[in-house]
């Protein structure tokens, strides 16, 4: 188990829990069900909290980009992870498909994130 105890999740219950649910198992899961209408491209989603993990952000910045995607909208652009918990708004823009795979490029920082296609 991942320590996001303490963190005073009561502000978020259900963006905590998702954050715990992702970490813990580690990896993208496969089922978009229960992931909740609201939640915007979770494929997407799942690769940029798995870089976080990747690269030891704290959870409290992890929690800190949860909350911000929860409440993209519709017609927003995706934030770059990495900008974000810089202080910058950049938008991720969507890099020719290579296969199954979409990456989603910043312009910004360079950062490239590599989204499987499944469906
Ligand atoms: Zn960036």
């Amino acid at each position: 188990m991942q320590q996001y105890m303490g963190n005073h999740p009561e502000q978020n219950p259900l963006a905590c829990r998702w954050a715990l649910n992702v970490c813990v198992r580690g990896g993208p899961v496969g089922t978009g069900a229960s992931l909740g209408d609201d939640m915007q491209n979770p494929p997407l989603f799942h690769v940029l909290l798995d870089h976080l993990e990747a690269t030891d952000t704290r959870p409290m910045d992890v929690q800190r980009f949860v909350d911000r995607w929860h409440r993209l909208k519709t017609h927003e652009a995706f934030p770059c992870p990495v900008c974000f918990l810089a202080g910058k708004e950049r938008s991720l823009a969507a890099l020719p498909a290579q296969g199954d795979v979409e990456p989603m490029k910043c312009p910004s920082c360079k950062t490239q994130f590599n989204v499987s296609i499944d469906e």
